[in-house]
């Protein structure tokens, strides 16, 4: 019954739950190490925790369907205007609508081998063609993702840093990927990750939509910011792009605890100098541990990285599993020999490193 695209849809395969994995294992859910979803290792900040807990007296009310408060912080934070900003329920959420707002079944959308698995999702679920131009050294090939533009061509997705890879583009590579784009295609630069750079070289999506206006820039408060399960996520464009997002999203897509955890998250720099410090230690620690055993990964500027275990390494992850570690096969991205996880605090990476070196060397 289902139209084609939606027949030719793998499900999107989330982490295994921690529960499920304590009761399989006879293990207390806290010894269990989740390394699989890049969620953020510090837990939730207090701020944000407090925020949520007040916004739960008031559950029996609708929350507020425009997100004043949480669109008034942003705009703030970022020197926009408010009606630039659409919020989704998670950063998903906006690209599956963006989607929908801009393309049919007579439309192309491009998107890079190895990206973000939503992409095609997105694409199939309205029946639209996925355009997935080969990559290059595992990251988006740029150019020729430009040059798969074609006259049906509506939508182009470029994650910057992408995940499963970890890869990244300067903000020159970006800029002069964006000029060779028509202004008829629109580009979704998608920052899931963009609070973990560090350096000048990396581009700032939200300043660029003052020269590309057919730019849209998303992100997400369930990285950096640590509120992945109450699902928030935004998309900052011009304010004919928002008009038009903002009138296809569900009217209430964002609910009332979540829009006060991040509004409230916002305000806490602390908590977010925190994530960038121990992901930074965190990556560090695991690729000197892949480093020591001699295995190869894909430097990586987010909050994981993809290990090159090889052939085995579906047995790698049952035996980190029967460890009691979770971490994420990506053979569904077309990459079978790597493993990816996410950065831990620093006592759960040596014990990953710890598994992970006795499962390698026992085969598997
Ligand atoms: N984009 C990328 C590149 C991601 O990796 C993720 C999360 N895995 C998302 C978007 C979506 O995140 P969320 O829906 O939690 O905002």
């Amino acid at each position: 019954l289902a139209v084609k695209g939606v027949q030719a849809l793998s499900p999107y395969q989330p982490g295994k739950p921690i529960d499920e994995l304590a009761r399989e294992l006879g293990l207390d859910p806290a010894e269990i190490i989740k390394l699989a979803s890049n969620e953020n290792p510090l837990g939730p900040s207090e701020k944000a925790l407090a925020a949520a807990k007040k916004a739960l007296e008031s559950i029996c009310l609708y929350p507020d369907g425009n997100g004043f408060d949480l669109k008034q912080a942003l705009a703030k934070r970022f020197g926009v205007g408010m009606d630039q900003l659409t919020l989704g329920n998670g950063s998903n959420d906006v690209l599956e609508v963006i989607a929908r707002c801009f393309a049919d079944a007579n439309s192309e959308i491009i998107y890079s081998q190895y990206a973000f698995a939503v992409y095609p999702l997105a694409t199939l679920a309205i029946g639209a063609k996925g355009v997935e131009v080969p990559a290059k050294d595992w990251g988006h090939d740029l150019d020729a993702m430009a040059e798969a533009v074609t006259d049906r061509t509506k939508l182009i997705f470029v994650a910057n840093p992408n995940n499963p890879t970890g890869t990244v583009h300067t903000a020159d590579a970006i800029e002069a990927f964006l000029d060779r784009i028509p202004e008829r295609v629109l580009v979704v630069l998608d920052e899931a990750y963009c609070e973990y750079l560090t350096g000048d070289e990396y581009p700032d999506g939200i300043k660029l939509l003052e020269r590309y206006p057919n730019l849209i820039t998303c992100r997400t408060f369930s990285k950096a910011w640590g509120l992945a399960g109450l699902r928030v996520g935004y998309a900052v464009s011009s304010p004919a792009i928002a008009d038009i997002l903002n009138r296809v999203r569900q009217p209430f897509n964002v609910d009332s605890p979540a829009l006060a955890a991040a509004t409230a998250v916002l305000e806490d720099e602390d908590y977010l100098r925190r994530s960038r410090e121990v992901n930074a230690a965190g990556l560090k620690q695991l690729c000197d541990g892949f480093d020591n055993m001699g295995l190869s990964y894909i430097p990586s500027a987010g909050n994981f990285v993809a290990v090159e275990v090889g052939p085995q390494a579906q047995s790698v992850y049952h035996s980190l599993l029967e460890h009691g570690v979770i971490v994420r096969p990506i053979a569904g991205y077309g990459m079978p020999e790597h493993l990816r996880v996410s950065v831990g605090l620093a006592k759960e990476n040596e014990h990953f490193l710890d598994v992970l070196a006795e499962a390698l060397s026992s085969g598997g």
